[in-house]
């Protein structure tokens, strides 16, 4: 018991310590670690007229820009990628838990949310994604849509909405314990 008590400390600290680096304002130079879908890369910087992003699975972000863009154009190209592949994610998994759990979001919006992970508004079937989860792992993202669409069935909090998400996901209770170590308020 105890070695697994440990285990699960070390993991936790693990994961405090990668999401501060995450958090930290980002220069967009070579050597700066990036996080994406919940791995950690090391972003590298290339010299192009044409500004694009590749991964490469194993270590590396290559960033190819123009060497004379400034931090601000770095950064608008870079989150714009970020939204990109955030809304690739949320069209294949929003229709998905739509059909799991039988509703139907109006719409779907990504934001940069500072307190949030996402929220929905009950009348106009709209929901909010934080733009930050397209760095934490798919199973945190699936837990937020899964979480926001559920309001539809229920608004509030209450015993209903929690027997609801153990029976459409029956591991939230660990991804948001996993998420709300960062932001409090969700
Ligand atoms: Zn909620």
């Amino acid at each position: 018991m105890e070695k697994k008590k440990l285990e699960l400390l070390q993991k936790k600290k693990k994961s405090i310590h990668n999401f501060l680096d995450t958090m930290k304002t980002k220069e967009y130079v070579s050597n700066e670690v990036h996080y994406f879908k919940g791995k950690k890369y090391i972003l590298n910087l290339k010299d192009s007229k044409r500004s694009r992003i590749e991964i490469d699975d194993k270590k590396y972000i290559y960033f190819y820009v123009p060497s004379n863009y400034t931090l601000e154009q770095k950064q608008k190209y870079y989150e714009n990628w970020l939204r990109k592949e955030l809304k690739k994610e949320l069209e294949r998994l929003v229709p998905k838990w739509e059909k799991i759990i039988e509703v139907k979001a109006r719409e779907v919006r990504i934001k940069k949310m500072k307190t949030r992970w996402g929220s929905c508004n009950f009348y106009a079937r709209r929901i909010w994604i934080n733009l930050e989860l397209i760095k934490r792992p798919l199973e945190h993202l699936e837990y937020v849509i899964v979480h926001e669409l559920v309001h539809f069935l229920e608004k509030s909090h209450n015993k209903r909405f929690k027997s609801l998400l153990d029976l459409f996901l029956p591991q939230w209770r660990l991804y948001k314990q996993e998420l709300n170590q960062f932001i409090l308020d969700y």
